[in-house]
């Protein structure tokens, strides 16, 4: 396998969709080790309670760190045991609102790394502790999808793990796809047409179809500085 992702969370089902698709091809080709892990099952009262309310009041309510931490445990084989195993450590992300800006370029950095685990938040979030302490034992970052609230880490992890994997070698067909894409040179992608010429009296623009592929460069890159100064002004300013 080339890379191994884990997603710890309370919702497993939420992760389902990483059976479809290509990334579903890439897991059962081997590509991807993709593992999800069920939270409740560290949680050890009849309830499984994983929430409480928080210290010095307020609303909602915050992930009580003894799951997380007996979940991380299994993960890195053993909470400060002799000798524990290899020693690996998997890069954990956890999502949030308030963590660093997931962009294509993070993406990038992550798919180059044999091991990651996604931590979902729900609630109020995780008790702080949990991140301190797996902060001692494993690198750890906070990663935020963009500027507004989910529910819960399961979809931003959903969208991490689609950015991530799609750039590990062997799990999109056509590599060159890749290149050509939005955000991978700071500008956005040209727009783009297929058959009919012609639909609904609307034409694909004649350069496209004159195979002056010279000319077509020159009209797609055109394109590009147009739509990003319409729609991504702040792509351009550095
Ligand atoms: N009280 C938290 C705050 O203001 O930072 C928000 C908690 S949110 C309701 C519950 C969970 O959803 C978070 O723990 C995180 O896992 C996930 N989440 C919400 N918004 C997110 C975002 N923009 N990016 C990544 N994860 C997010």
């Amino acid at each position: 396998t080339d890379v191994r992702l884990d997603v710890i969370t309370i919702f497993p089902d939420y992760l389902a969709p990483l059976d479809l698709s290509l990334i579903g091809k890439a897991r059962r080709e081997g590509l991807i080790d993709l593992r999800v892990h069920d939270l409740r099952e560290h949680a050890h009262d009849r309830h499984r309670t994983v929430d409480d309310t928080p210290y010095g009041g307020g609303a909602g309510m915050v992930m009580k760190p003894e799951p997380w931490g007996e979940a991380l445990d299994e993960l890195v084989g053993g909470h400060h045991e002799e000798g524990a195993e290899t020693g690996a450590v998997p890069h954990l992300i956890i999502p949030g609102p308030g963590g660093i800006p997931f962009t294509q370029q993070t993406a990038r950095d992550l798919a180059t790394e044999p091991w990651l685990a996604f931590a979902c938040g729900r609630y109020e979030g995780i008790d702080e502790r949990v991140y301190e302490e797996a902060a001692e034992r494993m690198p750890v970052s906070v990663i935020s999808l963009g500027d507004y609230v989910l529910n819960g880490g399961e979809v931003a992890v959903l969208s991490m793990v689609e950015a991530i994997a799609r750039l590990i070698p062997g799990v999109i067909g056509n590599e060159q796809s890749l290149v050509e894409e939005s955000h991978e040179d700071g500008l956005l992608e040209y727009p783009v047409y297929t058959k009919p010429a012609s639909w609904r009296g609307r034409e694909v623009p004649e350069i496209l179809l004159s195979g002056n592929h010279g000319a077509i460069a020159d009209w797609r890159h055109e394109q590009r500085l147009r739509r990003t100064a319409a729609r991504r002004p702040d792509l351009l300013s550095d």
